[in-house]
């Protein structure tokens, strides 16, 4: 299947590394032209230097997604450089772990202000473009929003906030032909898996008690298994396509605890 997505300028939030980098090499393979925004320069570098050696187009910016000022600069570097924006990928995102017994409500705020604020301010200052190109927008939520975790309220509130903003979002913009989806990941092992891992006493024995209950193949996603339904949903092949929730998760949320 052709995606058509050549040439097509996409933004991946938090794209230097984990599930973001996965979508930068997916998208970049297909030939779109993508900008990763990371916090993290020297990942940046190294996948810009990565994606460039294939001679496909990378552009960076690095900057901190918590301020503000971030959200229309970069939109407005990425229409700069390419003279348009098609897809917005809001990926960056940590769970924080700000529990309500443990946190309060300085904390919790900050929690938003990592996960749910710039979902919110990117996408408004993308707007006016994705409209131009009748574009669409994909997050990438979390099982917690659905499955809940114990112990990270900010997290959660967030990805339940992008859950719910996928549709009210995708309402809003139907007049303008923008398309609205979120892929909702379980358990992908990226560096921010491996440091969640790593505040277990036993990681390896915590690890294998998350494989254990994984049905399909008892194994986590792989990133690319997210970045290739990213792709998809991003092309002109999902013209059809809003409004969604797509778990890729191995039946991970839905399938009956018995069948583990
Ligand atoms: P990751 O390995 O930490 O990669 C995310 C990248 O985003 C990192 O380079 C990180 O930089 C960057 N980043 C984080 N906060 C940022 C900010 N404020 N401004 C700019 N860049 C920022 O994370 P991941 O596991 O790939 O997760 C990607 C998304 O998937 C997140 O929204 C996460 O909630 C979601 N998700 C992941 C899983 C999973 O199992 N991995 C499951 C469900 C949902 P630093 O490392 O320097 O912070």
């Amino acid at each position: 299947m052709n995606l058509q997505l050549q040439d097509k300028v996409i933004l991946v939030t938090g794209g230097a590394k984990g599930i973001g980098a996965a979508i930068a090499r997916s998208l970049a393979n297909e030939a779109a032209k993508v900008i990763i925004l990371d916090i993290d320069a020297s990942a940046a570098q190294q996948l810009a230097a990565e994606i460039t050696s294939a001679r496909q187009t990378i552009e960076t910016i690095v900057a901190d997604l918590r301020a503000p000022e971030t959200w229309s600069s970069s939109i407005q570097r990425t229409v700069e450089r390419f003279g348009r924006l098609d897809v917005l990928i809001n990926n960056a995102g940590v769970n924080d772990k700000v529990g309500l017994e443990t946190g309060n409500s300085e904390k919790f705020l900050e929690s938003l202000s990592k996960n749910l604020l710039h979902v919110y301010g990117m996408t408004h200052a993308a707007l006016p473009h994705l409209k131009a190109s009748q574009g669409s927008i994909v997050n990438i939520g979390s099982k917690i929003a659905f499955t809940g975790q114990g112990g990270t309220s900010g997290y959660a509130a967030a990805k339940g906030a992008i859950t719910a903003l996928t549709r009210e979002w995708a309402a809003e913009l139907l007049p303008y032909g923008i398309r609205v989806n979120t892929i909702v990941p379980a358990e992908v092992m990226t560096p921010l898996y491996e440091r969640w891992l790593d505040t277990f006493p036993n990681p390896e024995q915590k690890l294998q008690t998350i494989l254990d209950k994984i049905p399909l193949g008892k194994r986590m996603t792989r990133d690319l298994e997210i970045a290739a339904l990213v792709a998809f949903l991003a092309s002109p092949q999902a013209a059809h396509i809003t409004a969604q929730h797509l778990f890729v998760d191995g039946g991970y949320v839905h399938l009956d605890r018995a069948l583990t």
